[in-house]
């Protein structure tokens, strides 16, 4: 039987119309959320992540700036923007696009924004806060698939969930969320053995690799409900996941299409931490 597809599109315009009531209740208290989103270089993928934003928030009434540098600007006039931004009262939330030129310290840049205003979630205060349980302002992606998750009606305590891929980005935060719901949770890497071991005993199998076809229908528990999160660009310009579509679709009961599954997630979860942050900057959050 073909899995019943979980659509990332439909969730993320449920959510933009509570987004847009937020936005307004701000209002009528004399504030707008603003995001200001920084890149650096001339990435094609950066360009089209950053425009796709810029729309989410034209789309519920967030104020929206964005900074540019060239490849070649200095580490310092980026941290300087972005001081200046954590002091701005118009901005509630900033972010940088990555990835970032190499030459740059991504670590040092991204840990430069004041935690209430990471509304990408990477810095370590809200990153931290994870590990004891607690949500502050969440990484986008992960808060994207548990919201996901949730609004399927799709239970987490007392099952078996397997997260492929361990990045501080996706992975790891993650996996911390579904263990505070008290998921029993298995995180693989790229140095995992046996892989098929591990997905074959996930009711809940999430997929970040970046690697096409890492996981097929083959490998998967009848019935689990699979959350792929790649987006790899094959050699024709189209867009595929980690997942092999068409046999995983034969043995899950749900699965998210590449694309308009988790990517649809993670642009509104965006959304939602600017709004957020603007709610509590006047501590109404
Ligand atoms: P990353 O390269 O930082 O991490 C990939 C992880 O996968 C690593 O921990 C690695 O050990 C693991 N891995 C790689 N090959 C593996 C294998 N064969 N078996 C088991 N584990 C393996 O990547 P990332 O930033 O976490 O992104 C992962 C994918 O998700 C990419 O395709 C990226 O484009 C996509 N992504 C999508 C969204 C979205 O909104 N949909 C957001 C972030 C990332």
């Amino acid at each position: 039987m073909a899995a019943i597809l979980i659509d990332g599109a439909a969730i993320a315009r449920e959510l933009y119309a509570d987004f847009k009531q937020r936005v307004s209740a701000l209002g009528s208290r004399g504030v707008r959320p603003g995001l200001a989103a920084i890149l650096i270089g001339d990435n094609p993928a950066s360009e089209v992540y950053v425009r796709t934003k810029t729309r989410a928030c034209a789309e519920v009434g967030v104020h929206s700036v964005q900074h540019r540098f060239g490849v070649d600007c200095p580490e310092r006039e980026v941290v300087e923007l972005i001081n200046c931004l954590n002091a701005d009262p118009a901005i509630h939330g900033i972010l940088v696009q990555l990835p970032l030129p190499p030459r740059l310290n991504a670590e040092r840049i991204l840990q430069s924004i004041a935690a209430d205003k990471d509304v990408d979630g990477f810095n370590w205060t809200n990153l931290g806060a994870m590990v004891a349980g607690h949500t502050l302002l969440a990484p986008c992606t992960p808060l994207g698939i548990m919201t996901m998750l949730d609004r399927e009606g799709i239970a987490l305590e007392g099952r078996n969930a397997v997260v492929i891929g361990r990045s501080v980005i996706v992975g790891k935060p993650l996996a911390l969320m579904l263990i505070a719901r008290g998921a029993t949770v298995t995180v693989c890497n790229s140095k995992t053995r046996d892989l098929r071991q591990y997905t074959s005993l996930a009711d809940i199998l999430i997929v970040a690799a970046g690697k096409p076809g890492v996981v097929d229908g083959s490998m998967l528990k009848p019935g689990a409900v699979v959350i792929d999160v790649g987006i790899n660009r094959l050699p024709d310009g189209k867009l595929t996941g980690d997942v092999d579509f068409a046999s995983a679709s034969l043995v899950a009961s749900r699965i998210t299409p590449v694309p308009g599954g988790v990517g649809r997630m993670t642009v509104a979860m965006l959304i939602a931490n600017t709004v957020t942050a603007a709610e509590r900057s006047i501590g109404a959050g």
